[in-house]
């Protein structure tokens, strides 16, 4: 039944305005409409039950970072009647628009009644919707998608009532990070699938890089470049994601995030114009092909700022200030949307990931010419405690310096780095206005020279000529080159990793060796971050060499170049992809279970050998190959250390390592009983020859910290500022920065040959030290994996001040 409703208006010669869509475009057009017209009749139509609810805070709310539902309730309708005199109409649906006479046709969905409003001006603010494709199986698993309140709590639902264990994400863009960041605080496993080979397309993929290690430190396992094929349920009814490359992920839920699609069928079906992906045609003014409907927010094609060419941008700043416009018009005023910027951050676990304007990927696709260069600043002052780098990209058009576009990822600040960037962009500004920016300063909160100075001072030096750059992934080019590539570092760090080719000069001697640098060669220098190749690039300029500096340094480079397959080995440990592996890789003989362990990683191997062992038959043995050169050692440690497992045979077949184990059962309980590696003390396994260089984790340090079997040593290799900082740092720990044990080794002499485990931040600066360590020689260094990320993870108890000095 339509009922024709002009005449319920009050005033029916008020003119009117119907708002399709009532969160951030649609209410930010209806409140501020009101604010400029009191004469207007406004009428908010809203498919769902919710009108102005905060979705950007949805992944929170499942993951119980954000208890209450009612916290993401912003307005409610009645709020909007009282303040505003504004009439909301939630669970209505608008069906269709009568373009000639000016109406809409509108279901209500709670009784199903169809009614007919009336406008003058009609605004479409209707987002944008998940994308779902038909995949095969997709009715039989539980998938998720997050749009609104009631799709997180289908999904809390489902969490709470199935005791989900493992969540696969598909699709590494913002709301699929967020959402593996959120289950993972519910305790629960996750892995994302990701077709392309990196995750947030938003980035170049060697600043995705850093995003990759953080999800990995925080257990997230990652799998790229393999895209979804379809959904399976087993006999069993275990449910799987299945992959493009045969890959069978077993999970308890799926969450598909795979992007959004404009909701423009309204805007199609009435005849208004549409962009080739979908998007509602709007000028400046937020005006589309018909003069009295208005479009904003997700649905439309805006411009970009920095290339004036059409695009879609899903953020909710954009849609908010478009609403904002569409009222200023309707209100007789002359605003105007110059574009957008694209300006977005994200948190991924501890990481803060911001960007704005064009990527490398984008800018390739236009006529731009153009520069990049990275920095690694901390987020402030150095000697104040806390401090952590940002990682910023900044690219800029040559030779004029104008800012195309930035990337950062690093510690608290970096999203304000990004938003001073993006506010020079809006206004035209070039790189050399970044190196004159004032920006605040004390030492809390920043620098003197800013983060965002100080890549101002590095884009300016590059055009001027001052500092020639080459880039982390030129190396082949350059090896072909008449060319030496010069490692500035210092000795201990040359040891530790360079470049393949390097030869090593410190900054610091290279005026006494001048002589060992040919100046017929093209020099290409680098340092760890590229401050030291700097110094030295200006000083072999000026001693007449061709000269280059890495920009971004040996951190980018060894960052940057991580494969798809080491972020897969680095997955390759967890227990849920050796099960799969297990199950991908098994084959069933009459005496065997054979198990083709091949391209995993050590532990990868071994790993896969326990679980084997685990559920191997009585009346079989255990074959497995494996291609790691380091199982052989393990798997003979592994049978040595459990007198249950007795390895038959070791040896070789075609190329592969392959073992043979069975079970030595000779008690009915051991029958029973599943074959469990057998606890030894630490003792016990250095006795068999374990390697001198090892991790140890979290759990495992903690549960032996306070007893007879504690490690003889805990070294620190943080700064002073991070070990007495908020983070705190593990009882009874030494603080001996990174510089300070390079230099200083001999001061640990006496535990040469005992247990020393050494920690820092994230893992990364204790591995450099331990192999250092190992190079001293000595023969038990244990690296605590995940440093103090994992141990404030895991909820062991930190210490703050303590101990300041170094003396052993
Ligand atoms: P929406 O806010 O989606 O509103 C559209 C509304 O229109 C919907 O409620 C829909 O029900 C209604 N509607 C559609 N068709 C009809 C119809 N025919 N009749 C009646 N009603 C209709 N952006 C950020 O910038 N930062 C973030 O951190 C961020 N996080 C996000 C997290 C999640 C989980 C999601 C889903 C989005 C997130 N976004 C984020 C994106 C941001 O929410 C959107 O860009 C923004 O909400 C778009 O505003 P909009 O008005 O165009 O559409």
């Amino acid at each position: 039944m339509i009922t024709h409703l002009k005449n319920v208006i009050a005033d029916s010669k008020m003119e009117k305005v119907i708002i399709v869509g009532g969160v951030a475009g649609g209410a930010s057009a209806a409140a501020r409409l009101r604010r400029l017209r009191e004469d207007l009749e406004i009428t908010v139509l809203e498919r769902g039950p919710f009108v102005s609810f905060a979705n950007c805070g949805l992944p929170y709310y499942v993951g119980q970072v954000i208890k209450e539902e009612e916290r993401l309730k912003l307005m409610t309708p009645e709020k909007f009647l009282d303040r505003f005199n504004i009439n909301i109409k939630i669970d209505h649906e608008v069906k269709s628009i009568d373009r000639i006479n000016k109406n809409i046709t509108v279901e209500s969905l709670k009784d199903g009644d169809m009614i007919q409003l009336d406008y003058d001006y009609l605004i479409l603010s209707p987002g944008a919707s998940p994308i779902v494709p038909p995949f095969t199986g997709m009715n039989d698993v539980p998938v998720f998608i997050l749009r609104n309140i009631p799709d997180s709590n289908k999904i809390i639902h489902h969490i709470e009532s199935n005791n989900v264990k493992h969540a696969t994400v598909i699709g590494g863009g913002f709301i699929g990070l967020e959402m593996a960041e959120n289950l993972r605080h519910r305790g629960i496993k996750v892995k994302v699938t990701e077709m392309l080979d990196q995750v947030m397309a938003s980035l170049d993929k060697e600043i995705a890089q850093f995003v990759h290690q953080e999800l990995l430190l925080n257990g997230v396992c990652l799998q790229l470049e393999d895209p979804v094929d379809s959904f399976e349920v087993s006999s069993e009814g275990f449910n799987y994601v299945i992959t493009k490359s045969g890959g069978r992920i077993k999970t308890d839920m799926i969450i598909l995030a795979i992007g959004v699609k404009p909701e423009n069928q309204l805007a199609e079906e009435a005849g208004l114009d549409i962009g080739p992906k979908g998007h509602i045609i709007v000028d400046e003014q937020m005006r589309t092909s018909d003069p009295s409907i208005f479009a904003v927010g997700d649905a439309i094609q805006i411009k970009n700022f920095v290339t004036k060419k059409p695009t879609g941008v899903p953020l909710a700043g954009p849609a908010n200030k478009q609403g904002r416009i569409v009222a200023d018009v309707i209100a007789g005023r002359n605003s105007r949307y110059n574009g957008v910027l694209g300006a977005s951050v994200v948190k991924v676990f501890d990481l803060t990931v911001s960007s704005v304007g064009l990527n490398e990927k984008e800018l390739s696709k236009t006529e731009l010419k153009y520069e990049k260069i990275y920095v690694h600043p901390n987020n402030h002052a150095g000697y104040y405690p806390g401090a952590v780098p940002i990682t910023l990209k900044l690219i800029f058009e040559t030779p004029n310096g104008k800012i195309l576009g930035a990337q950062a990822v690093g510690g608290s600040g970096t999203d304000k780095r990004i938003d001073v960037i993006s506010t020079v962009m809006k206004f035209d500004g070039t790189v050399f206005d970044l190196e004159e920016l004032e920006l605040t300063y004390a030492p809390p909160y920043g620098s003197a020279k800013d983060p965002v100075n100080m890549a101002g001072f590095v884009a300016s030096n590059v055009l001027k000529g001052d500092m020639p750059i080459w880039h982390w992934n030129e190396l082949a080019k350059i090896q072909s080159n008449n060319s030496i590539i010069l490692d500035v570092r210092t000795a201990d760090e040359y040891e530790i990793g360079t470049i393949e080719g390097a030869i090593n000069i410190s900054d610091l001697e290279l005026r006494n060796r001048l002589n060992e640098i040919p100046q017929n060669k093209n020099i290409y220098l680098f340092c760890e971050v590229g401050f030291r190749a700097y110094l030295s690039t200006r000083f072999l300029i000026q001693k007449g060499y061709q000269v280059k500096n890495l920009t971004g340094g040996y951190k980018l480079y060894k960052t940057a170049k991580a494969t798809t397959e080491e972020i897969a080995a680095e997955c390759g440990a967890s227990e849920e992809v050796i099960e799969e592996f297990i199950e991908k890789k098994r084959k069933i003989t009459e005496d065997y279970i054979e198990i083709d362990a091949s391209g995993l990683a050590c532990p990868g191997p071994l790993n896969a050998l326990i679980k084997s062992l685990e559920i191997l038959p009585e009346n079989k043995k255990l074959k497995i190959y494996a291609t790691d050169p380091g199982f052989k050692a393990s798997v003979e440690a592994y049978a040595k250390l459990n007198e249950a497992v007795k390895l038959l045979s070791l040896g070789k077949e075609e190329g592969k390592l392959v073992a043979i184990l069975e079970k030595g059962i000779t008690t009915h309980e051991e029958i029973e009983a599943p074959v469990k590696p057998e606890k030894k003390t630490r003792k016990q396994i250095r006795a068999i020859g374990a390697p001198t260089l090892s991790n140890i984790t979290a759990s495992e340090l903690y549960e032996r910290m306070d007893s007879a079997e504690a490690p003889a040593i805990l070294i620190d290799v943080r700064t002073p500022q991070e070990y007495h900082g908020r983070t705190g740092h593990v009882k009874n720990s030494k603080l001996m920065p990174l510089g300070e044990l390079m230099n200083n080794v001999d001061a640990l002499e006496q535990y040469k040959d005992e247990e020393i485990v050494v920690i820092c931040h994230s893992g990364s600066r204790s591995a450099m030290a331990a192999q250092l360590l190992v190079r001293a020689g000595f023969k038990d260094v244990r690296n605590l994996t995940g440093g103090m990320i994992i141990w404030h993870r895991s909820g062991y108890p930190v210490e703050n001040g303590g101990v300041k000095s170094t003396n052993y």
